[in-house]
């Protein structure tokens, strides 16, 4: 039975010590777009505005019709680049189909840009200089880290490419030394390749698209999906490749809560590279 990765009990960790940084840092201020009523959106808002609120960062949560249009959104981006009260910028995704959603996240101060989208902090990503980088692939680096999972040298196989998740955490498990496969929509031989790693993280989107037999023994697995079914929300790796694996972040109490502590903490990390003065 693998160890579990606990990131309830990790998080809770992050999220005290985020307390503490504000309070040394002083007013801290995180904005967030939400532009429609994707249901699922409105969960992950709320839940970010009031963890938000529990380490003291005042949260501004900006409500958009589905019409909006390109220009209004630019000119809210806009807006809260220039409020000095306001640290981290975070627009939700996905955006309206008549969004072009990449010149919205070039248009976030790349300073403000907690999820760590825009080109100029994907590619100090790419080019192994990190600045801000996604709370997801962040919460999933912590926990490794936490447990002490080896990386160096390890094969990593993570499952999905999206720039949000896959991209960011192959870069970083790079970073760490691991001999990283990116695996996709494309990828022939799914299973042939999650057999080979050492580390899985799979974030795909789809319910056990994983089975217990992709699963390599004493391996360690991340599971990043959040897919909800009528047996509740479940992973993209079945349950029972606890089994199998040597350590295994559950869902929901996994990636998801080390997810909503890193942004926190990628806020206050912001607003320090706002205050830097040169
Ligand atoms: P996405 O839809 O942008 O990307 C999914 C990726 O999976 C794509 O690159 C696609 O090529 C790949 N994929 C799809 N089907 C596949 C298959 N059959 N075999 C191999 N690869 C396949 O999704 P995303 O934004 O990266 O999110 C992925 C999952 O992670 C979703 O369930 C999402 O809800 C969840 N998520 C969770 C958190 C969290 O905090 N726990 C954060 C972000 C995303």
């Amino acid at each position: 039975m693998a160890t579990v990765l606990d990131g309830k009990t990790l998080a809770e960790r992050v999220r005290a010590e985020v307390a503490a940084s504000v309070s040394d840092v002083g007013e801290v201020g995180l904005a967030t777009i939400l532009v429609g009523e994707d249901p699922a959106s409105q969960i992950y808002i709320r839940r970010k505005h009031e963890a938000a609120e529990e380490v003291g960062i005042r949260s501004v949560d900006v409500r958009l019709a589905e019409e909006t249009t390109q220009e209004e959104l630019l000119d809210q981006v806009a807006a809260l680049n220039r409020d000095p009260s306001i640290n981290g910028v975070l627009v939700q995704l996905p955006l309206p189909g008549h969004v072009d959603e990449a010149a919205v996240i070039r248009a976030i101060d790349p300073d403000k840009d907690v999820d760590g989208l825009h080109p100029l902090n994907a590619g100090q990503l790419f080019l192994g200089r990190p600045r801000l980088v996604g709370a997801t692939p962040v919460g999933i680096m912590e926990l490794l880290l936490a447990y002490r999972v080896e990386l160096k040298g390890a094969k990593a196989v993570v499952v999905g490419r999206s720039d949000i998740v896959g991209k960011p955490v192959a870069l970083l498990l790079l970073q760490q030394h691991a001999t990283v496969t990116i695996c996709h929509s494309r990828t022939r031989d799914l299973e042939s390749e999650t057999l080979e790693a050492d580390v899985l993280v799979v974030a795909a989107g789809h319910a056990a698209l994983v089975t217990a037999d992709m699963v390599k023994g004493g391996s360690t697995v991340v599971d990043v999906g959040m897919n909800r079914t009528d047996a509740g929300l479940v992973g993209d790796v079945d349950a029972a490749a606890m089994d199998v694996a040597g350590y295994m972040t559950p869902v929901p109490g996994g990636v998801g809560p080390m997810t909503i502590a890193c942004l926190l903490r990628n806020t206050v990390t912001a607003t320090r590279l706002q205050r830097v003065v040169v």
